[in-house]
């Protein structure tokens, strides 16, 4: 059996997806607990101390591996995104939500093969013409649709802390 099989159906999903990484839902993290700058500092995450957040994408994502799965800030292993959080509540066959990244993943790239990207810190201006204007918005409302019925963050909102500049 290899390692793959014997993991849980959320470890799955996620290891097929780690879009909340890439910085398309959102250009920043929280730090949450208090240890976490520290953590996010040995890690080699793009910290902004006095915002309490790092920055994505995050540098230590491997296609869709964490490379500092042992060592990284709490809100990693406590986002929950509506898809992850659907699987967990409700449990259920998991190839549709693996469908549903991989349609995502789709729609991303087939944007960015037009030379556009949504990912956070990239140009979003989404342009074309002609019927290649008409795909585009199409691709781009599909993809809305998707993140905001897929990917929001079911997690409860809490306050980051907030560290002085330069810590
Ligand atoms: S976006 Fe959701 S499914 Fe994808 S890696 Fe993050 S929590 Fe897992
Ligand atoms: S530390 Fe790992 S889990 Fe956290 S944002 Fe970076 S790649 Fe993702």
């Amino acid at each position: 059996m290899s390692d793959d099989a014997e993991l849980s159906p959320s470890a799955k999903l996620c290891l097929a997806c780690g879009l909340c990484c890439t910085g398309i839902l959102g250009p920043h993290a929280p730090l949450l607990e208090p240890g976490d700058l520290e953590i996010a500092k040995r890690s080699r995450l793009r910290v902004i101390p006095e915002q309490g957040v790092f920055e994505l994408p995050c540098p230590r994502l491997d296609g869709t591996r964490c490379e500092v799965y042992t060592d990284r800030p709490h809100i990693c292993g406590s986002f929950r995104c509506s898809l992850l959080a659907r699987l967990q509540d409700e449990g259920g066959p998991i190839e549709p939500f693996i469908d549903a990244v991989k349609r995502t993943k789709e729609l991303l790239a087939f944007l960015e093969s037009k030379g556009m990207s949504l990912h956070a810190g990239q140009d979003r201006k989404i342009e074309g013409s002609g019927d290649d204007a008409y795909e585009i918005m199409s691709v781009v409302a599909e993809l809305m649709e998707r993140l905001q019925t897929d990917f929001i963050n079911t997690s409860p909102y809490r306050e980051p802390i907030k560290y002085p500049a330069g810590s």
